[in-house]
């Protein structure tokens, strides 16, 4: 079988980042909104610009200065619109922090089965964390797509050669990791995070219904693979 892995909060920790950074942000623009209104205003500005950016560190630091000119009638000054742009710097820098077990579950899984990253995001990003992460050799293909759909999956693992019902996913998201893969005739697996984006929450009950497992932590895998393959 091949196995595809998300990567962002299911080979190493992403979103725990991000929503610190929210909480910095929130604290800088504390003379001129409520944090709510601040974390809701961000959010809103993220899902307007989702189009023209896509995902990741860029899109975010990019809403955020949005944000900040937003939320303070124009009235932000250089001196914080340099701290938020060092906020991005410093998540971009931030070097892969491993998800616990990670390695001995890549080698594990990688004896009987050929393994894939399936990641979304900024390409350059993307690309230096896989570097970083010390795990490329784990795995036969690494792949930055900007979305994760039906099509997307279809079109890739067609390219590959892989067969959606030779194909397992793993991850974190329901509506990115998972369901798409199950609607072309593949499987997958639900791993999640501790925290969540907004963006990705789904109904829980969307993934039972649809056969896909959820297991409580990744090291969980090798032994539910080995009995469900
Ligand atoms: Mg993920």
């Amino acid at each position: 079988m091949i196995i595809g892995f998300d990567a962002d909060d299911t080979l190493w920790h992403n979103e725990d980042g991000f929503q610190a950074t929210t909480r910095t942000f929130e604290d800088l623009l504390s003379s001129w909104a409520d944090a709510a209104e601040v974390g809701d205003r961000l959010f809103d500005i993220e899902k307007r610009n989702m189009n023209r950016y896509g995902y990741g560190v860029k899109a975010f630091t990019l809403s955020m200065i949005e944000a900040a000119i937003d939320i303070s009638d124009g009235n932000i000054d250089a001196a914080h619109l340099q701290t938020i742009i060092e906020l991005g710097h410093h998540l971009l820098d931030r070097p892969a922090e491993l998800i616990d077990g990670v390695d001995d579950v890549l080698e594990s899984i990688g004896r009987d089965h050929t393994l894939m990253i399936i990641t979304k995001g900024d390409l350059y990003h993307q690309l230096a964390r896989i570097d970083s992460s010390g795990l490329k050799d784990h795995f036969w293909r690494t792949e930055v797509v900007a979305h994760k759909d039906p099509g997307t999956y279809r079109e890739l693992l067609g390219l590959h050669g892989v067969l959606p019902r030779e194909f397992v996913m793993i991850g974190n998201s329901l509506p990115s990791d998972v369901l798409p893969v199950i609607e072309i005739g593949g499987r997958g697996v639900h791993i999640p995070y501790h925290v969540t984006w907004q963006m990705e929450h789904a109904d829980p009950d969307a993934a039972a219904s649809h056969g896909a497992p959820t297991l409580g932590a990744l090291h969980e895998l090798p032994d539910f693979l080995a009995s469900w393959l």
